[in-house]
């Protein structure tokens, strides 16, 4: 996801908690530098932190916003044939609510021509076939020219909807899963900057909080043969106070640009230390 966000070092949290600690300070604190558990649990004060979902009532706002803007057709649909969006409307009527929409071509893509298909057809499996999800494929016209024998197997486990070879893709995507409802997640690495921007100020960090909720990264197939994906977090990172602070910080180690760092500062007063 591009640049990474901005978060504190664990030098300066380090001086915090020092200033905290500090003589004298009749507030008892106590700190403990951890790493939250997948299910998003604090393994020092055990305390759930607050998840990346959004309420629901947020999404529907988000949702009627997203496909009227397709209806009223912003530039960015303009790049596309408006009768191909008419089209891929119905679809969607008609087949939708998908669990899963895969981005093909990015999917598709580091990788040489003959083996895409064969690519694609392994994500295909894996969310039809292992993870029971019902899956739309968002593809280009030129894909029918690739392996057929994939592409048989592709069109017999997923939907398939194939786009003009120029049309952007992104706002399909965003379009069915959105359409979908708000468990859907899709499959694709873009940004979908301009997708934030386009909803303005208050609905674009709306979509961004949904977007880290929703979004999954296909990262590659590994040499046994397994998919390996970045499945969004559970819980959402940044510094959340709920009796204890949580603050996540950067420990300096190298990570993909798109995924926020695991490591956090757990900062709690203790109250009850004289009884
Ligand atoms: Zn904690």
């Amino acid at each position: 996801m591009g640049k990474y966000r901005w978060f504190p070092l664990r030098e300066t949290l380090f001086e915090i908690v020092h200033h905290l600690k500090r003589d004298g300070n009749p507030e008892r604190w106590t700190e403990a530098w951890i790493k939250i558990t997948k299910n998003g649990v604090c393994p020092s004060c055990h305390q759930s932190l607050m998840g990346t979902e959004l309420a629901n009532r947020e999404f529907r706002k988000l949702q009627s916003t997203f496909l009227k803007k397709t209806l009223i057709g912003d530039d960015i649909y303009q790049r596309s044939h408006p009768l191909e969006l008419k089209n891929f409307r119905k679809f969607v009527e008609e087949h939708a609510p998908f669990d899963i929409v895969i981005d093909s071509l990015n999917v598709a893509s580091k990788i040489s021509q003959h083996k895409r298909s064969f690519q694609l057809r392994k994500v295909v499996e894996y969310f039809a076939l292992e993870k029971h999800m019902k899956v739309l494929v968002i593809g280009r016209k030129h894909m029918k020219k690739w392996h057929q024998t994939d592409m048989n197997y592709i069109i017999k486990h997923a939907s398939c909807f194939f786009l003009e070879n120029i049309s952007k893709d992104d706002p399909y995507l965003l379009y069915a899963t959105m359409y979908s409802g708000p468990k859907t997640m899709f499959v694709s690495s873009d940004e979908m900057r301009d997708h934030k921007y386009l909803l303005g100020e208050v609905m674009g960090e709306i979509f961004t909080k949904w977007q880290r909720s929703r979004q999954i990264q296909f990262l590659r197939i590994n040499k046994q043969g397994k998919i390996m994906l970045e499945w969004p977090r559970k819980e959402n990172v940044k510094a959340q106070f709920n009796s204890a602070w949580h603050i996540p910080y950067d420990n300096g180690e190298v990570r993909p640009s798109w995924q926020d760092p695991f490591t956090w500062l757990c900062l709690r007063q203790s109250t009850f230390d004289f009884k």
